[in-house]
């Protein structure tokens, strides 16, 4: 049971997510309990591999080139700092990590070869990958899914309806595209929402619809809280209530019964008790590290400490699928193969030259007139 055909309308959903809140919790549980291991959690870890320029307008989000954010922004990361950075998360418990460009769009050229070496060198020391690039097309969902990726992120964000509020840039549809792009390619489809932009109810609903509607509904659905960044359009949104989030989780775990709700940006602002509601209503998975992308997260010490208090245990990778197989990459063997042979040209070229230096070199004669 992919979607619960139950909560298949808006009006439906919404007397879901209003309903007396234990008896919600208590709902999401029940279904929890039939589709995973309730005391699994993943931890998954976000690395911004390059940050912020982004000429896009999210209204939420440092990293846009034209809001004036404390973000620094940096370029492509190299493959081996990504490795390293990728080890250390797995000695730390993340068993995914995801990675993100602050792009409009994934476009063919060195920086993409870049990423494409990035997710098969993640893959191959047995975690899950992830990325969050921007848009994509089929022929670059394929790259990726040839390379061992396991899952792409590209949220809806929001209901179609309030989508415009918030984003102007691009439209909902192209988003669409993207989610259709990565499943075509047979990526696992990581997309959802942030809550407390200033939304109705009807709007988390109407994002719920948006999955709802889809022939697969995602596979991971993560729900964000806000964190309203100073110099964004959104910087004076009020935090939401731990409520609303506890709420949004336990009707996105109802209404998509097999799918991973993934308790994602926000969790700084939450107690430890209002994060045990969560994982009690049926959030699978949390980002670990003091990082999300460019805003603060709990430090993996407090994520560990509250694994032991509420008997939580860290979910394995591929625990959900197969590990994909890195295969070769036909641009990239092609590029090398390119410029070994450039290489080769050059080092014979210079070989020649000094072969023949010291076979014909004769010293120019100079005569200085006194
Ligand atoms: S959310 Fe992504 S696409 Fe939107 S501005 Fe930020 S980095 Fe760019």
């Amino acid at each position: 049971m992919k979607v619960n055909s139950k909560y298949a309308t808006k009006e439906a959903l919404l007397e879901l997510y209003n309903k007396p809140l234990l008896e919600l919790v208590f709902e999401a549980a029940t279904i929890h309990r039939q589709h995973h291991n309730p005391r699994e959690v993943q931890m998954s870890s976000l690395l911004s591999i390059k940050t912020g320029g982004c000429p896009e307008d999210c209204g939420y989000c440092p990293q846009a080139a034209r809001y004036h954010t404390d973000v620094d922004a940096h370029k492509l990361m190299t493959v081996e700092s990504v490795v390293e950075q990728a080890k250390n998360a797995k000695a730390n418990g993340s068993s995914r990590l995801c990675m993100g460009a602050a792009w409009r769009e994934v476009r063919d050229n060195k920086d993409f070869d870049n990423v494409i070496e990035m997710v098969q060198s993640v893959n191959d020391l047995g975690m899950e990958v992830c990325c969050t690039l921007g848009m994509m097309n089929e022929d670059q969902a394929l790259r990726l899914k040839n390379a061992g990726l396991f899952a792409y992120n590209h949220n809806l964000d929001t209901s179609p309806d309030y989508y415009d509020d918030v984003i102007s840039t691009r439209d909902y549809e192209d988003r669409l595209n993207t989610i259709d792009n990565a499943r075509k390619a047979g990526i696992s489809v990581c997309s959802g929402g942030i809550i407390g932009m200033g939304e109705a109810v009807e709007d988390r609903m109407g994002l719920l619809m948006s999955y709802m509607q889809m022939e697969n509904p995602p596979d991971s659905i993560p729900i964000n809280a806000l964190v309203a960044v100073e110099g964004t359009p959104l910087e004076e949104q009020k935090p939401i209530e731990q409520w609303e989030m506890i709420r949004m989780v336990a009707t996105t775990r109802i209404a998509f019964p097999q799918s991973v709700v993934r308790l994602s940006a926000g969790r700084t602002k939450m107690s430890m008790e209002a994060q045990a509601m969560c994982f009690m209503a049926g959030a699978g998975s949390i980002f670990a590290g003091d990082k999300l992308l460019t805003t603060p997260n709990p430090e993996f010490n407090e994520d560990k400490e509250m694994f032991e208090i509420l008997g939580l245990i860290p979910k394995e990778s591929f625990a959900d699928g197969e590990q994909p197989i890195s295969l070769p990459d036909p641009i990239i063997e092609e590029r090398k193969k390119k410029e070994a042979a450039r290489a080769k040209e050059l080092a014979e070229a210079r070989a020649k030259v000094e072969a023949n230096g010291k076979e014909d070199f004769t010293p120019r004669k100079v005569t200085v007139e006194s």
